[in-house]
């Protein structure tokens, strides 16, 4: 299969390495060599010399000691060797471009905000991502050889195969772009590519504390930045459907009534919860001044920070607000009623301003309306990795990828070049 897709992102294990691997990832706490044999069914000696491996290449690590339940002599717990490995993360959004460097357990290690790719030509943003990339792992010292590839998270759709964005709606300069063979050219690093909202959901499978989104192996990330996507995890897997373009719910109509859609009818959610709507209303009903015709995203996340401000009172600021919040809600329902999940994490870039109005109308939503009400509740959770989660998940997508056990629909979203890493400036 990898052939065929023609990924050259390494994995960095062979199977029953990487089913260890992904055992201790799962484990923050450490397993011992007794409890990893017990998990996955492997026979001591395998688990002692797959690990004694493991150790030698500093993907696993000797931290700390647990005594077993009832007697016996404390077991030496193994984790994932933090530094073993690197992944940079890049999340391409219309108002910010941030790029992360990441560690083997997907701990952020530095990171940086640059251009971002309304306000630039790709080949712009190209270089600008490039000379951000090199600048993390110059100043963090962290060794270039031990990065494992760059994974982008971008508004999609995609062509999975050849990794260019097609018509995204919000970015008219980014129109049948060939993203993945541009960055990776110019970083020479093997490069993934995947929907910021999958990307979203990811981190939380990786990132999450517990008690979070990823204590539920079946659940759905809503993304909200200049759109609306969703990023599907059910079983604990990434759902990408037949292309990798699964989880476009912006067309979902919620509203009888509502701002006009780009698709030209009235009340998709979409639109409901879009920035530049929002703002609009607030404009007609002058508490914004109205934006310029054709103002850009930046702009237009500025009138809505104002907006949000002016939400923290209990005026009509906050009911375009709460009416927009009860429209989401309502989408949220109906995906948590196709997919059977258990919780809905909401986060991206605009999360953190409106949460406070919108958290308490969603989670009463999902208690009260899902029809698996009787059977188990629907969580509502913010996401706990903020305005960088799409950055961080674009890292996790090349760790997912090395970690991997399966022939994933991941492998489709990699470059298909096989040049070598450039060596970057410094470090
Ligand atoms: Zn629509």
């Amino acid at each position: 299969m990898e052939g065929r897709t023609g990924t050259n992102l390494p994995r960095i294990a062979d199977f029953n390495q990487a089913v260890i691997l992904n055992a201790v990832r799962h484990a923050p706490d450490g397993l011992s060599r007794v409890e990893l044999a017990e998990l996955t069914g492997l026979s001591a000696q395998s688990v002692s010399n797959i690990t004694r491996r493991l150790l030698d290449r500093e993907l696993i690590t000797e931290a700390g000691t647990r005594v077993p339940a009832g007697r016996g002599k404390p077991r030496t717990l193994l984790r994932l060797h933090p530094t073993g490995h690197f992944a940079i993360g890049v999340h391409i959004d219309p108002t910010v471009t941030t790029v992360a460097l990441l560690d083997l357990v997907g701990d952020v290690v530095a990171s940086v905000r640059t251009l971002p790719a309304s306000a630039t030509s790709p080949p712009q943003l190209v270089a600008a991502i490039t000379e951000a990339a090199d600048g993390l792992i110059a100043s963090t010292g962290v060794d270039a050889g031990r990065v494992l590839g760059l994974g982008i998270a971008a508004p999609g759709p995609f062509d999975p195969g050849t990794g260019v964005v097609l018509e995204p709606p919000l970015l008219p300069e980014w129109t049948r772009v060939g993203l993945r063979e541009l960055l990776h050219d110019a970083t020479g690093y093997p490069v993934v590519l995947h929907k910021d909202a999958a990307a979203a959901a990811l981190a939380e499978l990786w990132r999450g504390p517990r008690g979070s989104a990823a204590a539920f192996a079946d659940f759905v990330f809503l993304y909200l930045g200049t759109g609306l996507g969703a990023g599907l995890v059910i079983g604990g897997e990434l759902l990408g459907g037949s292309t990798n373009n699964a989880g476009e719910i912006g067309h979902l109509m919620v509203a009888a009534d509502g701002p006009r859609c780009s698709c030209g009818r009235r009340g998709c959610v979409g639109a409901a919860c879009m920035p530049r709507n929002l703002v609009a209303e607030a404009a007609d009903a002058g508490l914004l001044p109205s934006p310029a015709p054709g103002a850009g995203d930046r702009e237009i996340d500025k009138l809505f920070t104002a907006l949000c401000r002016l939400a923290t009172g209990a005026g009509a600021a906050r009911r375009i607000l709460e009416e927009s919040a009860l429209r989401l809600a309502r989408g949220a329902a109906t995906v948590s009623n196709l997919l059977d999940v258990r919780a809905v994490v909401f986060g991206g870039p605009i999360w953190d301003r409106i949460s406070a109005v919108f958290l308490p109308i969603v989670r009463d939503t999902l208690l009260t309306t899902t029809e698996a009400r009787y059977v188990h509740r629907v969580t509502a959770l913010g996401s706990s990795l903020g305005a960088d989660v799409g950055a961080i998940g674009a890292g996790c997508l090349v760790l997912e990828h090395a970690f991997s056990t399966r022939p994933s629909t991941l492998l489709l979203g990699s470059h298909t070049g096989t040049a070598e890493h450039r060596a970057p400036t410094a470090g």
